[in-house]
């Protein structure tokens, strides 16, 4: 039995980013200043602070300056919009991401609403999920399903015509994506919680992506012989991050598929660190100098 490709976003993401980095150089070397992204935390989640500690660092590296604001757990919604409208209007800041999720007593979706568009780095503002449903380009696409879709690109995966099938509908994941494997021309089934016969469907995946955060949901017999498995989920199980997809059994069936950690992770902090520049590049009036960071 042959092991199955492993598709490294750890590997990647570095390639990408020290691209990133050539370019943020050669902006800042012909006097231009650095892309700017703004990261709000509200309270002391520990899961959060985790995510927000890895995006900020990763800014760093590439050489986008990150501003962090950490606000008090019992913040609430006016004083958040407070701080989003002044960022919103800083000529330095081309990103403004607010981890989520928010505290209960914050009106997420108003804060969402806030975020100018054209700063929606995260791309979960209605204006920019509309641009996904109208396939429109010059929107931004939510990061995690960007990294995806990059991630399946780099190793040369096929979408147009195949089945791809996606377990879990969330709006940060599952909703996006489909959108976007529409635009590569791929049949997509969405699958979730009230979903009759999941194995049904997955079974008939050329690509299978779970997104659900239920450890161990796909199993070996759940998969079609050669199906690419990208597995976005992240839970913690005895200490230790895994995945909605037993890795050790599906291996045995699949042609390709990502690890957790080192998979679909780190492509989700690239898509931001690309989107940040896409912003940074259109307000500055420059263009991309690299042909893997258009
Ligand atoms: P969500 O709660 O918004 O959505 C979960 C979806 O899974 C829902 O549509 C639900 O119906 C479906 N679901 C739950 N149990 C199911 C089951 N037994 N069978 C079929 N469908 C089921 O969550 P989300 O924000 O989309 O995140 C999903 C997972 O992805 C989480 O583990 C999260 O931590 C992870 N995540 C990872 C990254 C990354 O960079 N790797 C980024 C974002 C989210």
């Amino acid at each position: 039995m042959s092991e199955p490709l492993i598709l490294d976003g750890r590997a990647l993401s570095e390639k990408l980013r020290k691209e990133l980095r050539g370019e943020i150089e050669g902006y800042v070397s012909s006097g231009l200043r650095r892309p700017g992204l703004a990261v709000v935390l509200v309270g002391n989640d520990p899961a959060s602070q985790v995510y927000v500690r890895n995006k900020v660092n990763a800014c760093r590296k590439v050489g986008i300056e990150s501003l962090f604001y950490q606000l008090d757990e019992n913040t609430v919604t006016e004083e958040l919009l407070e701080v989003i409208a002044e960022l919103n209007s800083r000529e330095d800041v081309d990103g403004i991401l607010v981890q989520l999720p928010l505290p209960s007593q914050i009106d997420q979706r108003g804060v969402i609403l806030a975020i100018h568009p054209e700063k929606d780095v995260d791309g979960f503002h209605p204006e920019n999920m509309g641009k996904l449903v109208a396939h429109a380009e010059d929107g931004f696409i939510p990061c995690t399903p960007l990294g995806i879709d990059i991630l399946l690109s780099h190793y040369g995966i096929e979408l147009e015509g195949k089945d791809v099938v996606i377990v879990g509908a969330g709006f940060i994941v599952g909703r996006p994506l489909s959108l976007l494997m529409l635009w590569r021309n791929a049949t997509v089934t969405v699958c979730h919680i009230h979903t009759r016969d999941l194995k049904k469907h997955t079974l008939s995946a050329d690509v299978l992506i779970s997104a659900t955060g239920v450890p161990g949901l796909i199993k070996e017999d759940m998969v079609k012989k050669g199906a690419v498995v990208v597995d976005v989920g992240i839970s913690k199980v005895e200490g230790k991050i895994v995945g909605d997809v037993d890795f050790e059994g599906v291996s045995r069936k699949a042609g390709a598929i990502t690890p957790v950690p080192g998979g679909v992770g780190p492509m989700t902090v690239t898509g931001l660190l690309m989107n940040t520049v896409k912003s940074y590049r259109k307000r500055m009036k420059v263009h991309s100098t690299s042909t893997m960071n258009p």
